[in-house]
C-alpha cells in the first residue's frame, strides 16, 4: 500500500497527502524524470522564463527533469513550513519525511526559489503561521517584508 495519495488541496487544486501516519526520515515518493545534461538544460528554453520547479540539480554534470505526468511527485506543494524534503542519491530522487505525518495531512516541501524582482508571481497560500505569501526559500525569506 502507497503511504501517500492525491486529494484535493487548500494550497492549489491538488497535492498530495499522508493516506497513514508516517515517521521521520521515510522515503515517500521518488521523484522521477528524465534526467538531462546541465548542457541540456542550459539549452532548452523550457527552463527559461519560469522558476524550476521541476527541474533538480543531480549532480555537476546532470539535473532531473520532473515535469512529466507520470511524476506523481510533481504535484506536492510548496510550504513556507514543509514536512518533507527531496534528497538525491546517485541519480534518484526521493521525497522524504523531515517530521512526523499524520494520517490525511497534505505533503509539501520548500521549492527553493531564490528571491528576485519576480518572487511576487508565486503567491504562497500554504497558511501556515510562519507563511510569507510568496514562494521563496526559506533562507531568503528575510528579504520579504510582510
Ligand atoms: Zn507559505
Amino acid at each position: 500500500m502507497k503511504i501517500y495519495k492525491i486529494k484535493k488541496s487548500n494550497i492549489d487544486k491538488v497535492g498530495l497527502c499522508a493516506s497513514k501516519d508516517i515517521k521521520e526520515g521515510t522515503k515517500i515518493i521518488e521523484y522521477v524524470g528524465k534526467i538531462i545534461s546541465k548542457k541540456e538544460s542550459e539549452k532548452n528554453n523550457k527552463f527559461d522564463n519560469e522558476k524550476d520547479i521541476y527541474l533538480f540539480n543531480l549532480n555537476n554534470k546532470y539535473d532531473l527533469d520532473g515535469d512529466f505526468i507520470f511524476n506523481t511527485a510533481r504535484l506536492i506543494n510548496h510550504s513556507c513550513d514543509p514536512n518533507c524534503e527531496v534528497n538525491g542519491k546517485g541519480l534518484k530522487l526521493w521525497v522524504s519525511a523531515i517530521k512526523y505525518i499524520k494520517k490525511e495531512e497534505e505533503l509539501s516541501y520548500d521549492y527553493g526559489f531564490s528571491y528576485d524582482k519576480d518572487y511576487k508571481q508565486f503567491p504562497c497560500k500554504c497558511g501556515k503561521k510562519s507563511c510569507v505569501g510568496y514562494i521563496v526559500r526559506s533562507g531568503s525569506r528575510w528579504r520579504i517584508k510582510t
